[in-house]
């Protein structure tokens, strides 16, 4: 493969709703710049992007895909991002390496919950964005009511650049509303790109191409204050300084040109592919990249003159081929066999052979320039967000903290050999996977998964399966309930055993209280006149709280409980350590029953983001789950965020009913807060 210099090339990230068609697209632009002879199907499971056996089962990506395209000496590294909302991980990773993002909008469904999300991580980043209204060749297709939906969600900027020709099974063609010319396709060929021919506007669109037109130049002098007040006082605005505007807008992150094309048929595909090229800022015409290093911030721009730099975006494991790492190059030339620093482990990292990726495919390269991506295998300890760096310049790309996953899910091992297997499998599957936590619950004896959704949890087991043979079940997560007493009590217990040789004897007195909610334990010894010898009381206090973990009536554990040692007696030569424990022991459990119990179950702290229209369904339905809403505050855009204090029990299957109710576009957080007795 040629190499490349850093001014040609162009990152984009193909990113929108799942099913909007952007495996399909990413297929259909690599045919169309001749990168790839035929286009794969995602039914027949054989696209470039999509090769994982649980995406091609469910026909769905779950993992970002590259895919290098050349179009002419522009190498356009083309990332297919998942649009379903539990593979957001990706979508943060892909955004972060790239400098354009295609908003990929199906031209049947408009926008839908992760074409919002994606735009919102899009801004957030201030990232240049174009809008691709796709699948205008399907049934019930309306480029209208897409191109109206992408207005008035995502505002001024928006600037339809082509206008369909056909519908539905006739979509045939492209208008170019800057040039006012009509392309059209000639029948699918059996392999390579559709040809093309361009010619006049056909008369039947004249007036349709008039209205967008004018969309078109509203949407580009968004971005330029001068050109608004010319265009308000009615001045017709010359072509060569829209097309100017237009490019420094997108580049600038404010004008945001619309596409037409299909991508299964081909048609407007291979515009898109040029317009890529004209649009994308090359990755050294983007803001500096902010790292850290120790307490101090720098920036370093995309320069192949400066130090070898990469940050770890993707981890790849497969049974097959290994571990392969998906870098990208912040800065330097990136040699084979070079030796860099992992900045988290500081350990040293050789990187042996340099490959490029297209889906699962590797092929060797003799270097890798700033702004470009490379496949490193071999890599030891080198995990998702890692930076390497030279010897001696300790700098970390600086990454936003990431959420504990929200769901969580219990898991049992099929079988004894799988138990043996499974701690060390899932290690390594969260090596991979950052949206992925595991965790062994001491109480309630789970092994517990946090996962992002329900697929997620799907696919992580089937990874299982497949990659390390490991076989497991899901168990109802259980929820960590405690106990406390409902008054105070007193008690006095006797521990004896004096028949022959050296006996045992400890007699204590408790008297136990209630303590608040999150309180724990305190333990006094108000012991006079050495009944009981010092030196025994830390021995009572531990047979407390071993009666206490132990558990009370229900078999909880015991919590929120002040326990007073105010008396006892003990024997010369038969007491010892061990009989005060027992005595403790013993006293606390008669206390406890004397005393009486109540259970408390976990109450978590929730953070509710929905969408305004959905809030009062998702207000009645956090009630209805015993929820007590402390408050609610707009959140961007139309999402209001509510805070609630919701029992634990309730949630365990609050990511699926919360996706229900609210189309997909609710997200929520939950964290431990407090526990509160069961009513
Ligand atoms: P993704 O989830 O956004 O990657 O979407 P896919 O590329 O997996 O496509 C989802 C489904 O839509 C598949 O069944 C595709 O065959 C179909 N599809 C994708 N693009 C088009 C298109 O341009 N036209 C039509 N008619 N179907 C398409």
């Amino acid at each position: 493969m040629s190499n490349v210099s850093t001014s040609n090339i162009r990152n984009v990230a193909l990113v929108g709703h799942h099913g909007a068609g952007k495996t399909t697209l990413a297929e259909s632009l690599l045919v169309a710049s001749g990168s790839l002879e035929r286009a794969g199907s995602i039914e027949r499971g054989s696209t470039v992007c999509d090769f994982e056996p649980e995406e091609i089962s469910r026909q769905l990506s779950i993992s970002l895909a590259i895919a290098p395209m050349w179009v002419d000496e522009v190498k356009v590294n083309l990332l297919d991002v998942p649009g379903y909302a539990d593979f957001a991980v990706d979508l943060g990773e892909a955004l972060a390496a790239v400098d354009l993002a295609v908003i990929v909008v199906s031209a049947t469904d408009g926008v839908q919950a992760q074409t919002e999300d994606a735009w919102r991580a899009a801004a957030e980043l201030g990232l240049p964005r174009v809008v691709v209204i796709n699948k205008l060749d399907r049934e019930r297709a309306d480029f209208d009511r897409a191109l109206a939906d992408i207005r008035s969600r995502f505002g001024a900027g928006v600037a339809p650049v082509e206008l369909p020709i056909g519908s539905e099974q006739g979509f045939c063609g492209v208008i170019d509303l800057f040039d006012d010319t009509a392309t059209t396709y000639g029948p699918p060929p059996a392999s390579g790109p559709r040809s093309a021919t361009t010619g006049p506007i056909p008369e039947d669109l004249a007036a349709s191409e008039h209205v967008v037109h004018e969309q078109l130049v509203e949407g580009i002098v968004v971005g330029d204050d001068e050109l608004t007040a010319r265009y308000l006082d009615g001045e017709t605005i010359p072509r060569h300084e829209l097309e100017e505007s237009l490019a420094s807008g997108v580049a600038a992150g404010a004008v945001f040109p619309v596409l037409c094309c299909s991508g299964l048929s081909g048609v407007g595909v291979d515009r898109l592919a040029r317009l890529l090229v004209e649009l994308c800022p090359s990755p050294d015409r983007r803001p500096p990249v902010t790292v850290t290093a120790g307490d101090t911030l720098q920036e370093v721009p995309c320069d192949p003159g400066g130090q070898p730099l990469l940050a770890v975006c993707k981890v790849l494991a497969d049974q097959h081929t290994g571990r392969i790492a998906l870098a990208k190059v912040l800065s330097g030339v990136i040699q084979p066999d070079e030796v860099l620093v992992n900045t988290r482990t500081r350990a040293d990292e050789r990187l042996h052979l340099l490959e490029q990726l297209r889906g699962k495919e590797v092929s060797p390269v003799s270097e890798a320039v700033a702004g470009d991506f490379v496949a490193l295998r071999r890599l030891n300890g080198t995990l998702p967000g890692d930076t390497l760096a030279p010897k001696g310049m300790p700098v970390a790309v600086a990454r936003p903290g990431t959420d504990p996953p929200p769901l969580s899910i219990a898991i049992r091992p099929a079988s004894h050999t799988d138990e043996d297997k499974l701690m060390s499998a899932l290690q390594r599957l969260c090596e991979e996977d950052p949206a992925l936590a595991v965790r062994r619950d001491d109480e309630t004896h789970q092994t517990v998964l946090g996962v992002s959704g329900e697929v997620h949890g799907a696919v992580t087991l089937e990874r299982l399966a497949r990659r390390y043979h490991v076989t497991v079940e899901r168990e109802d997560l259980a929820v960590a309930y405690r106990e406390t007493i409902a008054s105070p009590a007193e008690t006095q217990e006797t521990y004896k055993k004096q028949t022959g040789g050296h006996g045992q004897y400890a007699v204590v007195r408790l008297r136990v209280e209630p303590l608040g909610r999150g309180e724990g334990f305190t333990f006094h010894d108000e012991v006079v006149g050495g009944a009981i010898p010092r030196q025994y009381l830390p021995a009572v206090e531990k047979g407390v709280r071993e009666a206490m973990a132990h558990g009370g009536p229900h078999g909880y554990p015991v919590v929120d409980v002040a326990v007073t040692c105010d008396d006892g007696k003990h024997h010369p030569v038969d007491s010892s350590e061990m009989s005060f424990k027992t005595a403790g022991s013993l006293a606390f459990n008669a206390a406890l029953r004397k005393a009486g119990s109540v259970v408390l179950e976990p109450i978590s702290r929730v953070e509710v983001t929905v969408p305004g229209e959905a809030q009062g369904e998702v207000l009645g339905d956090l009630h209805a789950r015993r929820g007590r809403v402390q408050g609610t505050q707009g959140a961007a855009g139309d999402l209001q965020t509510i805070v609630a204090l919701v029992p634990t029990a309730e949630l365990v299957r609050y990511a699926a009913d919360l996706r229900a109710i609210t189309g997909g576009r609710g997200r929520f957080r939950a964290t431990h807060d407090h526990y509160d007795v069961v009513p």
